[in-house]
């Protein structure tokens, strides 16, 4: 027979796995930082690779607000789509698009090509996008993709967006806390006083009710921001909250999570990170897009694709960090060395090395670069042993 404090640790640890959320090995992540509503602690580019796909959310404030934004996994650009395949690029010409379908969570293209993108709903809307896309010439494709790479930039609507969730949200906070303060001070009050076995029976009955609430409510913010997506993904939600009481104790954060998906990640950081990161994270995601367009070899259809894509995304990119007062030169210039023993670095993912020459554990055949003074160290002092 389970005790009363055996019960409680019980709920707390089952309280505390909720906090785990399953990421993707391409999810960006914005997480919710402890002192405010929904301002971002840190931008974290790759949360997971194939061994790491979990985040730990703040398990204090069960009612803050956590973003994930999956990293396309279909780059929709002037001649063609191109797909990240483990590390290759495929180039697919549009002309081999005249048939594309989603199932399943894999999106087909024609008879040969077939993808699983991260998410279900990123392949809808990658079939519907490289379906629409195909019907257009090249320069109404140009216009299409700038357009939505512009509103992908759009701070005000991002800021809209984030002030309508939250007072959709407001009930459903209300009952929120008011499940939280029930499970964890006033139910081990009443066992306390009452004993485990007087107490169980209403407080099952309340937690009950709220979830039941609480499930009904979620049910009409889902309805509200995400009517689009598949319906399955709403049923599993507001099937868990209903059936496992402690996942209502913290409905915000999963139904955050996909709030923001359509933003750029630099609008996204620009906007909700604190400023010292959001410069390191831009300055990341400048690089890398800016060692793509400089390395391309023109002439392999993918490379010639992806170089007509950086052009126009660099392009957004630097009227975005203009109008923000952000100069580009500032933010992509080689890193100050992190300490006295980093001689290098990767000039697409700014990521700093010890070894005097070599090529990116990341990202494979790129060679490294010496940081600041490591050239002139290693020419006229020689190496110590
Ligand atoms: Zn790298």
């Amino acid at each position: 027979m389970v005790g009363a404090p055996e019960f409680i640790v019980i709920l707390v640890v089952l309280y505390a796995l909720e906090c785990f959320v399953k990421l993707g090995p391409q999810d960006l992540v914005f997480q919710a930082r402890l002192t405010s509503r929904y301002r971002l602690q840190k931008p974290c580019l790759y949360p997971g690779n194939g061994n790491w796909g979990w985040l730990f959310l703040n398990p204090f404030r069960p009612t803050s607000m956590a973003f994930c934004s999956p990293q396309a996994t279909f780059v929709l650009a002037e001649d063609g789509v191109l797909v990240r395949q483990s590390g290759e690029l495929v180039f697919i010409h549009y002309k081999d698009c005249a048939e594309v379908l989603s199932r399943g969570g894999q999106i087909q293209i024609g008879l040969h090509y077939r993808f699983s993108p991260p998410a279900f709903e990123d392949a809808l809307r990658s079939a519907r996008d490289i379906a629409a896309l195909a019907a257009l010439n090249p320069a109404e494709r140009r216009l299409w993709i700038n357009a939505k790479i512009e509103k992908s930039l759009n701070g005000g609507l991002l800021q809209d967006r984030i002030d309508a969730f939250w007072s959709a949200t407001r009930k459903l906070r209300t009952v929120a806390s008011a499940n939280c303060v029930g499970a964890f001070l006033l139910f081990p009050i009443s066992v306390w006083f009452a004993g485990l076995r007087a107490a169980i029976i209403p407080a099952a009955i309340i937690a009950i009710v709220l979830s039941a609430a609480t499930a009904a409510l979620s049910a009409r913010v889902w309805d509200q921001f995400y009517g689009d997506r598949p319906s399955a993904e709403k049923w599993m939600l507001i099937g868990k909250m209903v059936l496992y009481p402690v996942s209502a104790l913290r409905p915000i954060e999963p139904l955050s999570l996909p709030l923001l998906i359509e933003w750029h990640p630099v609008a996204l950081a620009h906007h909700l990170c604190d400023r010292l990161r959001a410069r390191r994270f831009i300055g990341t995601i400048l690089a890398g897009l800016l060692y793509d367009n400089a390395a391309g070899e023109a002439g392999q259809p993918a490379s010639t694709t992806l170089l007509k894509y950086c052009a126009i995304e660099i392009a957004a990119l630097t009227r975005f960090l203009e109008n923000n007062g952000l100069g580009i030169e500032e933010l992509t210039r080689p890193p100050e060395p992190s300490n006295s023993s980093c001689k290098t670095y990767c000039p697409k993912c700014m990521v700093q090395y010890v070894y005097l020459s070599g090529f990116c554990a990341d990202c494979g055949h790129i060679a490294l670069r010496p940081l600041k003074d490591c050239g002139s160290d290693r020419t006229t002092q020689p190496k110590r042993r």
